[in-house]
């Protein structure tokens, strides 16, 4: 049995390199960027008006009311032809070039056209430069507009639109597949589980799949496989060429029952096991290997414990933590915040234990908070089977293997679920 943090050192050494793809832009938000991009223009790249109303000469309308000639009217997407010159104006709408000579643009409410004579009457006086955004004021041509590495926002969206970028290098999200396996699983179309009957729904391959949705993964289910070896070894053969899946995700059979055969099937199937046993609490029985004859990701093959909240734990914990590097993607993995404890944890064990969690934020500075920004109270539960008790939880509370109970007001490491 080895530690959390060993085990995870071990994914660690043992993930392939990223692999990367290119990807249009209207698909890019929330990937990771795998390219530095260069501004291919001036932004802006003229001298642009940010108003409706009049390119004039400041100067002219120091002492307002004035009256000024309207030489042309320029929309957005002209050229101006003329040039501002004293007494005259250019009408001009947001977005088009300001006009030479010109170096304010009045806005059209503080003016008033009169079509019979051409003029325009101008009421207030403005300053120079006012309501004019000046040629690469916000970027050079040339200028780095986002970093490799960046995960993007709508915001980088925008930016990247305005410099052109159409396509971009990303990190590639590997292929997923999942399957379960117990002889006892029915699938939940079936509308009620037959009465006298031992079994039991299959609602691992439904958490999974929602558990990576949420943070951007498409898995692939093979179902329910049956816990006799012919047909593990033929469907985890199928999972390990997987139709080029780079992870292979396996529930169930790998704790010390006589039906629990997964872990032979994978040796038989010349998988390199690298552990099988991880000291922690929910999830011990874990086993991570990697395919001989992998996908692209190197065919990596986690195959976790069939009880519902052990498949939970070791996916937030160990899973999301290879996602996270494989993607170059820090949101991916959860978040381990420092909380203060308001209910003691009597229960300790030889393993680092995940407690189902209620965890919410609280003002900085009250004295019984020791200046801890997040409290959290540790949920009842009934163990690893215990589907019920995480559904009200939004954390884990992290207790180290061989802790001492823990009284109310300790300080305590909290993983954080996604929203
Ligand atoms: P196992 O790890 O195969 O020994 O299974 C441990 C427990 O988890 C048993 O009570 C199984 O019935 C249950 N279990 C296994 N797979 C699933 C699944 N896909 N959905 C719900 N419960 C499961
Ligand atoms: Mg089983």
């Amino acid at each position: 049995m080895i530690t959390v943090e060993k085990a995870l050192e071990i994914i660690r050494e043992n993930l392939p390199e990223p692999q990367f793809e290119t990807v249009g832009l209207s698909d890019a938000s929330g990937r990771v960027i795998a390219e530095d991009v260069l501004s291919d223009i001036d932004m802006p790249p003229f001298d642009k008006s940010a108003m409706d109303g009049y390119a004039v000469r400041s100067e002219d309308i120091k002492l307002p009311p004035v009256e000024l000639e309207v030489l042309e009217i320029v929309p957005a997407g002209k050229t101006p032809v003329k040039e501002v010159k004293p007494g005259k104006a250019i009408k001009i709408m947001t977005g088009a070039p300001v006009p030479s000579g010109a170096d304010a643009v009045i806005m059209v409410e503080d003016t008033q056209y009169e079509p019979a004579t051409r003029t325009v009457r101008v009421f207030k006086g403005v300053k120079k430069h006012v309501n004019i955004c000046f040629k690469a004021e916000d970027l050079k041509e040339g200028d780095k507009v986002v970093n490799s590495d960046t995960k993007l926002t709508p915001q980088h969206i925008g930016l990247l639109a305005a410099v052109g970028k159409s396509r971009l290098r990303a990190y590639k999200y590997p292929s997923i597949t999942i399957a379960t396996t117990g002889d006892e699983l029915v699938e939940i179309t079936q509308l009620r589980c037959k009465m006298g009957t031992a079994e039991i729904r299959n609602s691992n391959t439904y958490s999974l799949m929602a558990q990576l949705n949420k943070v951007g993964f498409k898995p692939v289910s093979l179902g329910i496989i049956r816990d006799d070896m012919e047909t593990l070894t033929e469907k985890i053969s199928e999972g390990l060429k997987g139709g080029g899946a780079d992870i292979l995700i396996l529930t169930g059979g790998v704790s010390m029952g006589d039906y629990d055969i997964v872990e032979d099937v994978l040796k038989k199937l010349k998988v390199d096991i690298l552990f099988n046993k991880v000291a922690i609490k929910p999830g011990k029985p874990f086993v991570f290997g990697r395919a001989s004859r992998g996908g692209g990701a190197g065919g990596l093959i986690f195959s976790l414990p069939g009880n519902p909240v052990s498949c939970f734990v070791i996916t937030e914990v160990f899973i999301k933590a290879a996602l996270s590097i494989l993607c170059a993607d820090k949101t991916i993995k959860n978040q381990i915040v420092q909380a203060v404890l308001k209910k003691p944890i009597t229960n300790t064990s030889n393993r680092q234990q995940y407690i189902p969690a209620r965890l919410w934020e609280t003002e900085r500075g009250q004295k019984a908070d020791r200046d801890a920004l997040w409290m959290v109270e540790p949920l009842a539960s009934h163990g690893s089977a215990d589907i019920v008790s995480i559904c009200r939880a939004n954390a884990f509370i992290i207790v180290p293997p061989d802790s001492a109970p823990l009284e109310a007001g300790a300080v305590v490491n909290t993983m954080r679920l996604p929203e």
